[in-house]
């Protein structure tokens, strides 16, 4: 399928490996030019130069900490005036509810809420004036099912739920759709981290520890990050314009859920 976006520029926050770069990856694909972005240099530029041979798109990387002020500022200086915009940076830590304190709720909202907030309402007011915008958010699938130990996360991510749910209705008559892209288990880093800390944990290998892991998803594996680039692109596409403020959930069957 066309996508109807080849020419068109694109945010990819927190890009240069797992999900993001997957959105990365599949916007590219589409002919997107790209401001890609992450902590790390090297990843960054490497992933980045990967997708510039593979896919002939232009792609500028900006090493900045999305979850700061400035980073934030670094980032939409790069991105100008772009027609679409991924959010995405890593998530909060695990715990209990006996373990937060006050500055680790605001740590969590900081990075998980406020940060795709503050980079959507610089990018709205373009996007809306130029009568055309895409934004997707990264969120979670803790957001329709609460992970216990991830309560930061539960939290911030309900908190920029609630705040889509409102803005996405407020922007869509200009042409603008804002929705979030919410993963289960995915084969990232980040899952595989997981894998080693619960094989160590219970003294089994990686191997035991993943297929526990696959036997609480009736699909039986985990997502790829290909998989979720490619829904992220289509809800960018020309297709997705009458998608309005929803939550996408892709976790192989996870949630077990009617609706
Ligand atoms: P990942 O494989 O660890 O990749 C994270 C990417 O984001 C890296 O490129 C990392 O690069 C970058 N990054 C992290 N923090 C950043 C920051 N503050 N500023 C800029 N870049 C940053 O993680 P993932 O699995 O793709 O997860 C992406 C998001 O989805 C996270 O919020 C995660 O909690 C959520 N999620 C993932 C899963 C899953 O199964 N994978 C499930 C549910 C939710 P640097 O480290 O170099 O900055």
């Amino acid at each position: 399928m066309d996508l109807g976006i080849r020419g068109k520029r694109a945010l990819v926050c927190a890009s240069s490996k797992g999900l993001g770069l997957g959105c990365a990856r599949a916007l590219a694909e589409a002919g997107v030019a790209l401001v890609m972005n992450a902590r790390g240099a090297e990843a960054l530029e490497a992933s980045a130069q990967a997708i510039r041979e593979e896919f002939g798109v232009a792609v500028t990387t900006v090493v900045a900490d999305v979850t700061t002020a400035d980073g934030q500022a670094q980032v939409l200086e790069a991105a100008g005036d772009v027609d679409i915009l991924v959010t995405n940076a890593g998530g909060p830590p695990p715990g209990m509810w006996t373990d937060w304190e006050r500055d680790d709720f605001i740590a969590a909202l900081d990075a998980n809420m406020l940060a795709p907030i503050a980079l959507m309402k610089a990018v709205l007011p373009g996007m809306m004036a130029r009568g055309w915008g895409r934004v997707v958010n990264i969120t979670s699938v803790s957001v329709k099912a609460p992970i216990a130990v991830l309560g930061l996360s539960n939290s911030a991510r309900a908190g920029l739920t609630g705040y889509v749910a409102g803005t996405a209705r407020q922007v869509a008559d200009k042409g603008v759709t804002i929705n979030n892209l919410l993963p289960g288990l995915h084969d990232t880093d980040r899952a595989a981290a997981l894998d080693g800390g619960a094989a160590a944990q219970q003294g089994i290998t990686v191997q035991q520890a993943r297929a526990q892991r696959f036997g609480t998803i009736p699909a039986h594996r985990y997502g790829t990050a290909a998989e979720f680039g490619a829904t992220c692109a289509f809800m960018c596409s020309q297709h997705a314009g009458f998608m309005i403020g929803q939550n996408i959930l892709l976790d192989g069957g996870a949630t077990n859920t009617t609706m």
